[in-house]
């Protein structure tokens, strides 16, 4: 295997399959994006970061990349099943805002956190509400192919005619529809559709629905599924290479978007399924529906009660790329300490192996091949389906080695530091986008934060109190709470 051929675990087949373009060296990726109703969670964050790292490989690589992420800023229904309340206009109402504003602020919040993670802005951007046409458009081929049927005003799409032309539903989340149908039991106030797997592709809205759009079936708004596929097919083509989102998104939202493709283009609309895996607390999913979430700002602070101290963004990022994306990933302050602390190994290695002067001396040719060998199998486990836990891995053996030159003698030659500078700090800023900082203000307050209270320590265990106390005061003058444990003390910046 070619280290920089790329082998990605397609969730449609199960299997890890070699990467082929559909146009060389140009790679196509849709990621559905948030739906920008409330603050993202730390839950949201991790399978951005991701698919970031995914896209940064790719460029890393020499790819042409197009990524594409959009923003759902058409509410959908509270309740997921095409009945229910939109869950923007619900937030409006509470917040007392326009539906508009929701968007605009939750947007905002969005990009202020991806920005603070050192993801990378996705090529083109798109939002539902922008794209009503597209999806009215897709809407009518799907009719027009016998797919769907209207009702009242709304539009849904006919599961059982799908089979019945020899379609599959259920391919990408294993569903059977036997099973499906057996498993609901009645249409639970969805009395227009024929059958209750069957989903909406437009939805009649009544007087009190606030967003709503003129269309060939009368007012209303596009069902949940729709704008992914219509915008993912406007910008990538009837077929695309990589579609990516949370696991969560299988069923229904993922095997919809496969109906409504097939049902509109009579194709699959793309090559390569993948699917992140959750992050959890307390063993639980973060979701936002039962509010078992962490919010970035909290780690950033160090506001929240899971946490004795606040961790920066690189960090955090630095934690979630430590396990592998197909597994889940449970959120604890422990973790994230010794994340921290590998983290600022990581980062002292990459600030001495940039900033290094090398002068050629004599060459080690047993350590200059494990230098060698180590930067290819970075390279090796990325390329086999993003492997970052073990290209990390890699990345601390040669922490190893690089302290050993450090302390002895850098016995490699001229190319092979080269190769381990291009390498070793391509990895971490370019790929993995970590950001050292170290150097950086955040990191240094929480640094300068820190020697303040092991003087305080100091000064409390010499019975000093009134230094001791001084310091707390001081710190709580300028916004740094702090409380003191049996053996540690935590603080918190308050904003
Ligand atoms: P939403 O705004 O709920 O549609 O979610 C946006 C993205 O975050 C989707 O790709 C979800 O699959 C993903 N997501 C939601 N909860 C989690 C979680 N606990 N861990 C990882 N990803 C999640
Ligand atoms: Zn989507």
């Amino acid at each position: 295997m070619n280290n920089k051929e790329i082998y990605i675990n397609n969730t449609l087949t199960g299997k890890k399959e070699k990467f082929k373009p559909i146009t060389e060296n140009f790679v196509g990726i849709y990621v559905c994006g948030p739906t920008v109703y409330s603050e993202v969670h730390l839950g949201n964050c991790r399978t951005f970061v991701f698919f970031d790292t995914l896209v940064r490989y790719f460029h890393f690589l020499g790819y042409k990349v197009r990524y594409v992420r959009n923003i759902t800023d058409v509410g959908h229904l509270v309740n997921d099943a095409d009945e229910g309340e939109d869950k923007i206009a619900k937030k409006a109402k509470l917040e007392q805002l326009e539906p508009m504003e929701i968007v605009q602020k939750y947007t905002l919040n969005f990009h202020e956190v991806m920005h603070s993670f050192n993801t990378l802005p996705p090529d083109i951007e798109p939002t539902a509400t922008g794209h009503i046409n597209e999806q009215i458009s897709m809407v009518e081929k799907i009719l027009k192919n016998g797919f769907a049927y209207e009702v009242n005003g709304s539009v849904y799409f006919d599961v059982k005619k799908f089979l019945e032309s020899g379609n599959d539903y259920g391919e990408l989340s294993g569903r059977n529809i036997e099973d499906l149908l057996a498993g609901s039991r009645d249409l639970d106030g969805q009395q227009d559709k024929k059958s209750p797997q069957d989903f909406a592709l437009w939805k009649n809205a009544d007087d009190s629905h606030i967003m709503k759009w003129d269309s060939p079936w009368g007012v209303g708004f596009p069902g949940w599924h729709l704008e992914c596929s219509a915008m993912s097919s406007k910008y990538l083509g009837n077929k695309f290479d990589i579609h990516g989102g949370g696991m969560d998104l299988k069923f229904p939202h993922h095997e919809c978007e496969i109906a409504q493709a097939k049902g509109a283009n009579h194709e699959h609309p793309v090559n390569y399924w993948v699917h992140s895996n959750m992050l959890t607390l307390n063993g639980k999913r973060m979701s936002k529906s039962t509010g078992n979430t962490i919010l970035p700002f909290e780690l950033f602070t160090g506001s929240s009660s899971h946490l004795t101290k606040s961790f920066s963004p690189s960090v955090v990022r630095f934690f979630m790329l430590q396990a592998h994306y197909s597994g889940v990933l449970d959120f604890s302050n422990e973790a994230l300490i010794a994340s921290e602390k590998g983290f600022r190994k990581l980062m002292n290695a990459f600030d001495l192996i940039k900033h290094h002067d090398f002068v050629e001396q004599h060459i080690d040719e047993q350590q200059n091949s494990k230098v060698e060998s180590l930067c290819s199998s970075c390279f090796t486990f990325m390329s086999d389906d993003f492997n970052t836990p073990k290209v990390i891995a890699s990345l601390f053996e040669l922490v190893s080695i690089v302290n050993h030159f450090n302390s002895t003698s850098w016995s490699i030659s001229n190319s092979t530091f080269e190769l381990l500078q291009k390498t070793f700090c391509g990895f971490i800023e370019e790929v993995l986008g970590l950001e050292n900082e170290i150097t950086g203000n955040s990191s240094l307050t929480n640094q300068l934060i820190e020697l303040v209270l092991e003087l305080r320590k100091d000064a409390k265990a010499n019975k000093n109190y009134q230094i001791s106390d001084k310091i707390r005061d001081e710190l709580v003058k300028i916004g740094v709470e702090i409380k003191d444990g049996k053996d540690t003390t935590s603080y918190t910046i308050k904003n």
